[in-house]
């Protein structure tokens, strides 16, 4: 079996290992891959960065890929809600996806409210040391409110929407995320430079 429990349903389940390691498979490729875990509150900035930071590691050449929180719950977690069970169980799936994008040396950057320390630190033990970079995109409420760019938090007043978090459903903070953002007063570009210069400087793109 594989590194992973709690254990899969059926025992009739064997680990199949790779012909090749994980080093070969960087060495080949000439990339290793990482989860980039953008965290905030709904309209932070989570999507936007995630997009142009993608964008401009593309242009670089690095193989990036956004795994975007609305589009998966129009897929793999359709079947999902906001409670907090549903929450944590979007959260698990996405970290078992993030990691095989990662395993398979993309820079795998994922925006997702993922509200809950727990849920972020269940995906941090999926992942090899220093494959998970947690990314606080750090926007006051006031702001995020202020930006409201999908009407969620003007719905989220008017009690239309049950659970919203930062108004009537909790976020917890990172207390140590290898990338701290703060975004108010900045633009989008300087956010993004941001995070592609921490991955210069960490080794994850060739010069
Ligand atoms: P989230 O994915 O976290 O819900 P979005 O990326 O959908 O948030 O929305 C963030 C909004 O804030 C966008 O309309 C974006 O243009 C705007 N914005 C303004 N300044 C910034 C910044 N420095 N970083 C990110 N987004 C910003």
């Amino acid at each position: 079996m594989g590194p992973q429990t709690p254990a899969p349903r059926s025992q009739n389940i064997v680990w199949h290992h790779a012909n090749v390691s994980p080093d070969e498979r960087a060495a080949a490729l000439g990339a290793r891959g990482c989860v980039l875990w953008l965290t905030g509150l709904s309209g932070s900035g989570k999507s936007t960065i995630g997009r142009r930071v993608e964008q401009l590691l593309l242009d670089r050449r690095a193989h990036a890929f956004v795994i975007d929180g609305d589009n998966v719950r129009h897929g793999l977690n359709r079947d999902l809600g906001f409670g907090p069970a549903d929450r944590t169980e979007n959260i698990r799936r996405i970290g078992e996806v993030a990691k095989l994008f990662s395993e398979a040396c993309v820079l795998t950057l994922t925006a997702f409210i993922s509200p809950y320390r727990s849920d972020r630190a269940a995906v941090r033990a999926l992942l090899p040391p220093g494959a998970f970079v947690e990314v606080f995109i750090d926007t006051p409420l006031e702001i995020c409110e202020a930006r409201d760019p999908k009407g969620l938090y003007q719905k989220a007043r008017a009690g239309e929407i049950a659970e919203f978090t930062g108004i009537s459903a909790p976020y917890e903070a990172p207390e140590a995320p290898e990338i701290h953002l703060r975004t108010a007063g900045r633009t989008v570009d300087d956010c993004a430079a941001e995070v592609v210069s921490w991955l210069a400087a960490q080794g994850f793109l060739s010069a």
